[in-house]
């Protein structure tokens, strides 16, 4: 049985430039409509931190916008999960830029202290802004996928009541940050964890469900599309050991291409999905969540995931989030 969960990291990301009503309202405006057109919801990965920061620095005056935006997904359906990318709690903004504190990058890395204040933080900002006292996320994807290492991170969301992680990609490397999901290639479509996200622990505290990847030769992953997108996306530049890092995660030959419904083509969506098809009906009974990403700030080819989820519905494929699986196949 195949179900796809679609999630969306809510956010601007980069260097912070850009301005929310154009980078996250107004696409997610878009994308909802297409969803409630074929009566879906998607997870959206509200990221928490920057939100916070720059309501407090009142530097954008769509906060409000987003905020209701916001409190509209938990209204209507839409599961809300905890996205967070931690530099920007110590973020100072200046002479209208934001100087963001890249030494709190990876939260894993961080003190237990700090990691528990900071997760803290997030959830605290996110019942506020839906005047919930007590809500608790079900979900939660790490700032740049970053979960390693593993333990002190996974602790701090335990203790606040979260279950379910879609950090991991299958097959990614990334040297600068010291992270390496390849040993995960081996698992299957989702599992228990506990201090290392790559291990499955069926005692774990956590479910992960990993962001869907098939490894494919290096340049299958230059198509225009994608290049067009990651070029605009990218607004920092690189010093020298960062470009060397990312020299060294591309020298592999083959590569972890992500199932993203912002980035890819229709027919390398379809081509997945199909592939999925065949070995379902080869083995009904086994579960097979597809776990799709897309960013806000990607949101530019709309027509392209409205016929995704067009192919979805007539194959017969539940589109979902975690709070209803999480349920139903009693993960
Ligand atoms: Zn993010």
């Amino acid at each position: 049985m195949i179900e796809c969960i679609f999630t969306l990291d809510y956010e601007i990301y980069g260097n912070g430039e850009g301005s929310l009503q154009e980078l996250v309202y107004e696409p997610t405006e878009k994308l909802k409509k297409v969803f409630k057109k074929w009566n879906a919801r998607f997870v959206a990965f509200i990221e928490v931190a920057e939100l916070e920061m720059i309501e407090a620095n009142n530097s954008d005056q769509a906060i409000d916008l987003v905020k209701k935006q916001i409190q509209e997904f938990y209204g209507e359906g839409y599961e809300i999960g905890l996205h967070l990318h931690p530099h920007w709690y110590n973020a100072r903004y200046e002479y209208g830029k934001w100087q963001l504190d890249y030494d709190e990058y990876n939260l894993c890395s961080l003190p237990q202290d700090r990691i528990k204040k900071i997760v803290d933080r997030s959830i605290e900002y996110l019942r506020k802004l839906l005047g919930l006292a007590y809500f608790t996320p079900l979900s939660f994807r790490a700032g740049n996928w970053l979960f390693q290492p593993t333990g002190s991170l996974a602790k701090a969301l335990v203790e606040q009541g979260i279950k379910v992680d879609s950090s991991l990609f299958k097959g990614g490397l990334q040297h600068q940050h010291k992270l390496d999901y390849r040993r995960a290639l081996k698992n299957g479509y989702y599992w228990r964890f506990a201090d290392d996200v790559n291990v499955p622990d069926p005692q774990g505290a956590l479910v992960e469900f990993p962001i869907y990847t098939k490894m494919v030769p290096i340049w299958k992953l230059l198509t225009a599309k994608r290049i067009g997108l990651q070029r605009k996306g990218s607004t920092k530049s690189q010093t020298g050991k960062e470009r060397l890092s990312r020299f060294l995660d591309f020298i592999r030959l083959r590569q972890p291409l992500k199932f993203d419904f912002c980035r890819m083509t229709i027919n390398e969506m379809l081509y997945i999905l199909d592939k999925e098809i065949r070995e379902d009906q080869e083995n009904p009974a086994s579960f097979r969540p597809i776990i799709a990403i897309g960013h806000t700030k990607d949101l530019i080819d709309i027509k392209t995931i409205e016929t995704l989820l067009s192919y979805l519905r007539k194959k017969g494929i539940l589109i979902t989030t975690f709070i209803d699986i999480y349920k139903r196949h009693k993960c």
